[in-house]
């Protein structure tokens, strides 16, 4: 086999990424660290950016919209305390990248992005990697996606004021919900776990994410810029 001294680096980075950020900074749970030590991190950003993949940050995917640091797809897919077995909604597709994880630690997910040309682009990176347990849908996914609920699991990778009502009504029972809420600077993220019909809530850190936009809100051109992370 002939090995690329480029390959050889982005295995190296990640890694690195695996032991010097993600338990490093406290993330315990084997299955996320080693699915985030095998999914392809590079492959969900613009080849100019794929070095920089797995560095400590966010990085810009287009229409002013950015993947997650590390860190934070870590410790989210940790609160929500993945088995294998899970049916998951996302919300905030972006590159796919969170996705691709999810569909590793779950049995499907359902991901939804507002930006249809980024649903499309984060749809083929994902066939392209054989994940066949990830169901694009482009939309507003403040409403949820009724027709598949209730949801196991839900990850919103954008933030609002506050959580939207049918994200909580479309979680099952016994079920766990993360999001960043709150406005600008000031966003923490919040775990919500539905007991015995209750929903129970937990401030859990910091965060900092690209607003959710409800509704009809004016969509984005590429290269508009709305806040990096
Ligand atoms: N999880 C992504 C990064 C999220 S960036 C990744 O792994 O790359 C937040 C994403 O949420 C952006 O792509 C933005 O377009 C999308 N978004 C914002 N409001 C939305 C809404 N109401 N419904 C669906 N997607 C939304």
């Amino acid at each position: 086999m002939v090995r690329s001294p480029v390959k050889d680096t982005l295995i190296l980075a990640r890694r690195l990424m695996v032991t010097e950020q993600l338990a490093a900074r406290g993330i315990r749970y084997e299955r996320v660290l080693q699915v985030m030590g095998e999914v392809p991190r590079h492959l969900f950003v613009e080849e100019a950016l794929r070095s920089e993949a797995y560095g400590e940050h966010a990085l810009p995917i287009g229409f002013g919209q950015t993947i997650s640091q590390p860190y934070i797809v870590a410790r989210m897919c940790e609160l929500l305390k993945l088995e294998g077995t899970e049916k998951i909604l996302e919300v905030g597709l972006g590159s796919g990248y969170h996705a691709a994880v999810l569909s590793k630690l779950g049995r499907t997910v359902f991901a939804i992005e507002r930006i249809p040309k980024l649903a499309e682009r984060a749809r083929k990176t994902l066939d392209s990697l054989g994940m066949k347990n990830v169901i694009v849908k482009a939309g507003d996914g403040s409403t949820g996606l009724r027709s598949s609920a209730p949801f196991d699991r839900i990850a919103v990778t954008a933030a609002a004021g506050e959580i939207p009502a049918p994200l909580l009504e479309q979680l099952a029972e016994g079920g766990r919900l993360v999001m960043p809420v709150g406005k600008g600077e000031e966003q923490r993220m919040m775990l919500v776990e539905k007991k015995g019909g209750t929903l129970l809530r937990r401030e859990v850190e910091r965060a900092r994410f690209v607003p959710l936009i409800q509704g009809s809100g004016r969509a984005l051109s590429e290269g508009e810029k709305v806040r990096g992370e």
